[in-house]
């Protein structure tokens, strides 16, 4: 069963596709992440993204559907997790083509809801591994050394886009551009809200009940 998880940043969709990997062998797309690791290697796809996604605004349509379209046409048959995308009408429109193109669908759209008062605690205190994207937070969740990932050893770092001005465009756009996207899952049929508060393991438990 391929998905899409969508929800504001810090809803928990990258914790959330962790487990979903994890247990149940997902493969996880993550725009957001496509881009950081284009970023990381001086790509010039990275170079054209990153002054977006340090101001924190959205990377334009033709950029994230080219490079969501290289992922989707290699794909074997693995089921897979979309996350971060799609984030605009235009995008959902183009996925659906896309979709068609490559004989793939989507069951479903799950929507992690998060009241906006939370996320702004959840992003400003959110740590991210540099090497193997594992999350952390420095009150509910630091890492066992400071500034070191349990899992892989690697620097745990804030992303430049987790600073509170640039969370602000970010939130912002996702309301203006993502939360209408709500409508438009349920007009397919496809949209299912799960309750993004709690412990991690609640959240995945809710999230699965509507997998199976
Ligand atoms: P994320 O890791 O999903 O929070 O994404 C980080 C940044 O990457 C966003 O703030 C955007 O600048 C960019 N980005 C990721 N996915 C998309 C998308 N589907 N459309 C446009 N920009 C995106």
């Amino acid at each position: 069963m391929n998905i899409i998880l969508f929800g504001a940043p810090g809803a928990g969709k990258g914790t959330q596709s962790a487990l979903l990997v994890e247990r149940r062998n997902m493969r996880h797309i993550s725009t957001g992440d496509l881009f950081r690791a284009h970023v990381k290697q001086g790509t010039r796809l990275g170079t054209e993204a990153k002054t977006y996604m340090d101001a924190g605004k959205l990377v334009p349509d033709e950029i994230v559907l080219g490079m969501v379209e290289d992922v989707l046409k290699e794909l074997g048959s693995q089921s897979f997790i979309l996350d971060g995308f799609p984030r605009t009408a235009p995008q959902a429109e183009a996925l659906e083509a896309m979709l068609k193109n490559y004989d793939l669908s989507i069951s479903k759209a799950l929507f992690l809801e998060v009241p906006t008062e939370r996320l702004m605690a959840r992003l400003t205190g959110r740590r991210v591994c540099s090497s193997c994207g594992a999350s952390y937070h420095i009150e509910a969740k630091p890492p066992q050394r400071a500034g070191i990932c349990d899992l892989c050893g690697g620097i745990v770092d804030q992303r430049p886009d987790d600073q509170e001005s640039v969370i602000r465009t970010r939130l912002e756009a996702y309301e203006k551009s993502t939360a209408p996207l709500k409508s438009y899952f349920t007009g397919k049929g496809q949209f299912v809200a799960v309750p993004g508060l709690g412990s991690t393991e609640d959240v995945y438990k809710q999230l699965v009940s509507h997998l199976d």
